[in-house]
């Protein structure tokens, strides 16, 4: 029995995660068009078809744009809170009524996936993370987040594997191109986490027992990979806690399938 996960397109220009067991293939989110997922998942030699639901943790285009497309195309069930639906609602197009999933914030299963979806701060509607798990092995998917809660550490606290937002760098953000509004908006408790942020989650959850985390939703204007790895890299090992010993981190690109990460 095996669960992995395979992050397609991880950053704040679009993200699409392939989670798979030996049974079922989900997404969560879909946020670049239709035919770029397809062909990211034929490269690592999944059909759309495949698929047996799509997650959507909220409605802004990153995460939805070809969730209406590959839909209508594959016949997949789209799963989302009911306030997700209201505000996705004229930016997905026509879903089939069948298609249409709305989930609360218990669990649920994907065939043989159990998903256990949990609120987060961000400025969306209603916006969700998600655990998914088979049997003992599970992953969490935890990004769009304006800071790092309890309740989202808690959840994550019994994952193996972690995918967690390193959004920005606040020192790149701060002295970038976007205008004031945006920079408020990003480092606000709605916005997203910065390397910074991401260090200390990091270790907390390596303290809780999760063996790896991928880091991924990064910025393109405001981050690099090697400066999202390094601040993290460092505050771990301030920790006494050293990357490839103690824990495996890794990074999830932001435009180009990362990689199959299996949880053991
Ligand atoms: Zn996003
Ligand atoms: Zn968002």
């Amino acid at each position: 029995m095996t669960l992995s996960i395979t992050p397609l397109f991880s950053g704040s220009s679009g993200n699409a995660i392939l989670i798979s067991s030996d049974d079922t293939k989900i997404l969560i989110d879909a946020g670049v068009s239709g035919k770029r997922t397809e062909q990211a998942l034929a490269s690592v030699g999944v059909q759309a078809g495949e698929i047996k639901g799509i997650l959507i943790s909220h409605e802004h285009s990153d995460h939805i744009q070809g969730a209406g497309v590959l839909s209508r195309k594959h016949n997949i069930p789209l799963y989302a809170t009911r306030m997700t639906w209201q505000a996705a609602n004229g930016k997905l197009g026509n879903i089939l009524a069948h298609n249409m999933r709305e989930i609360g914030k218990s669990d649920f299963f994907v065939d043989d996936l159990l998903v256990e979806p949990f609120d987060t701060p961000h400025d969306a509607a209603d916006s969700v993370g998600f655990c998914v798990s088979r049997g003992a092995k599970k992953i969490g998917v935890a990004t769009d987040l304006g800071y790092f809660p309890k309740s989202v550490e808690h959840r994550l606290h019994a994952c193996d594997l972690v995918l967690l937002e390193a959004n920005h760098d606040k020192k790149m953000l701060a002295h970038g191109p976007y205008p004031h509004h945006l920079k408020q908006r990003i480092k606000s408790r709605h916005g997203h986490l910065s390397n910074d942020d991401a260090a200390h989650a990091a270790i907390k959850l390596t303290a809780a027992g999760v063996s790896s985390i991928l880091l991924g939703h990064l910025s393109e204007q405001n981050n690099e990979a090697r400066l999202a790895f390094r601040t993290v890299t460092d505050a771990l090992m301030s920790e006494g806690i050293v990357p490839g010993k103690d824990i495996s981190l890794g990074l999830a690109l932001r435009d180009a399938v990362t990689g199959v990460f299996y949880v053991k």
